[in-house]
């Protein structure tokens, strides 16, 4: 049994903790503290959230502790602390859940509903960040927290961020969760600020059991949110509730506050990648396959070989070849792909350029041979397919003069005056200027 000596105690610290310290930070970080019944007057066990509500009590009030708790033989305040984690569930449901308010109309969640794990195709480069959400979704609050997933635009993130939003909304009904952009929270704040309403919204935030944050970088440049949003942060994290943020940067890249980066390191920071080739032909023979349409796999390939950095844009691929086999009749076939598509395609990943894909280029374009531009011949088609080379290589080559001089086996000032005559010739020739278009395309794509 907790002695009333020692609840007493404890709540004499509170009281005299409470009057030197803000409000925000008294209730984010002190509340969450439970005093159990174990504790007597020798030694006091509390229970903490996490590790850092532990250090931030020990490194702000270790001082005010010895004055009030029992103090061990080195001096340091008598305390056994215990995450959590470490404690049997107090209920089924794996959050505490608050009382739900008679605030449900507020209470609108926004999930996109095709945003949903099982159709999420999953790949070596995102197979990481989607169990870390499936975790997350099974158990909130009880494994990474906060998990913060990051990436380039249009990878998946909404996408993931929501099918968390599905899952808990599906399997734990108890508990209340938000997904917002950080757009809508800073709108949010804003009209609650006008309206005078401020606490009412910072009890509804701070009442949830999962809060889905989505594109966290809106929240750089915009001083005044950001410890609004770090307190909601602290407040929701120290209670063991689960929150999840996504991001176009991870933490350390985004221009904000130290104190929230670090927050934001705290959990399970987790990368979604680009989607490799096999993961790319699947994802769109999902959404083909949703649309009612029909692709080759030769075809799937071909489309995803050239659309590879953005999931996105292989659905925009997908919505315009159905609209074509719709209202055309016509069957998905590489030359339709290649006469609707082609605007959407990438040009491909950089290869190393080498002096002998650019002779070749040059040689065929300018129907001259391979072993003629590199020799000596003077002939005027000749050397100035050659010289076009050189400048060719000067461009593409992340080589030294001197290196592309030794490929010729010329010097490098031969190289310098092959890429000025070049040059010179190029602003007044229009057909030339083309021509050297179409070989530096061959080249590098
Ligand atoms: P982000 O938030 O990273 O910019 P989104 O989550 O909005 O990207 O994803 C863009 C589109 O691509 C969405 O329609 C989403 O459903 C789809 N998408 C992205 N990754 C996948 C995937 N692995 N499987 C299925 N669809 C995906
Ligand atoms: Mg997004």
């Amino acid at each position: 049994m907790l002695t009333c000596n020692a609840r007493d105690t404890w709540k004499q610290f509170l009281e005299y903790v409470r009057k030197r310290t803000s409000l925000t930070a008294y209730e984010n970080w002190l509340v969450p503290i439970q005093v159990l019944d174990v504790s007597n007057g020798e030694k006091f066990f509390l229970e903490v959230p996490n590790v850092f509500v532990k250090a931030y009590l020990l490194d702000n009030y270790k001082k005010d502790l010895c004055s009030f708790l029992p103090v061990d033989a080195s001096g340091e305040p008598s305390i056994e602390f215990i995450y959590a984690e470490q404690l049997p569930k107090k209920q089924s449901s794996p959050l505490p859940s608050t009382p739900i308010q008679e605030e449900s109309d507020v209470f609108d969640v926004k999930l996109n509903s095709s945003y949903r794990f099982d159709n999420f195709i999953e790949g070596t480069s995102n197979q990481f960040v989607k169990s870390a959400a499936m975790g997350i979704a099974n158990r909130p609050g009880r494994s990474y927290n906060p998990l913060f997933i990051h990436g380039g635009v249009g990878l998946g993130k909404t996408h993931l961020l929501h099918g968390i939003g599905h899952f808990v909304r599906e399997n734990h009904k108890k508990l209340r969760v938000q997904c917002i952009t950080t757009e809508a929270f800073i709108n949010d704040l804003v009209d609650n600020l006008r309206n005078k309403s401020v606490d009412k919204m910072k009890k509804f935030y701070r009442s949830l059991d999962v809060l889905l944050v989505d594109d966290i970088q809106f929240l750089q440049n915009r001083l005044n949110f950001e410890e609004e949003f770090c307190n909601t942060f602290e407040s929701l994290i120290n209670q063991g509730k689960q929150i999840v943020i996504t991001s176009d940067k991870p933490p350390s890249q985004l221009k904000l506050s130290e104190r929230i980066v670090a927050r934001m390191e705290w959990g399970l920071v987790a990368h979604v990648g680009l989607p490799d080739l096999e993961t790319r032909v699947a994802i769109l023979q999902h959404k083909a396959g949703q649309k009612g349409l029909t692709i080759p796999n030769r075809v799937a390939f071909y489309i995803a070989e050239h659309i590879y950095s953005n999931v996105r844009q292989l659905e925009g691929a997908i919505n315009r070849l159905s609209a074509h086999c719709r209202l055309l009749g016509h069957e998905v076939t590489e030359e339709l792909v290649e006469n609707t598509l082609s605007e959407l395609f990438q040009p491909g990943p950089k290869q190393k350029v080498s002096v002998e894909n650019i002779l070749k280029s040059v040689a065929t374009l300018f129907q001259v041979r391979v072993s003629d531009l590199k020799g000596t011949s003077r002939t005027k088609e000749i050397a100035l397919a050659r010289q076009i080379a050189m400048f060719l290589a000067k461009e593409l080559m992340q080589e030294s003069l001197m290196m592309i001089g030794a490929s010729f086996g010329k010097t490098h000032s031969t190289i310098l005056h092959a890429c000025k005559t070049i040059e010179e010739k190029i602003k007044s020739d229009e057909a030339l200027k083309r021509q050297i278009a179409l070989c530096r395309r061959n080249i590098v794509e």
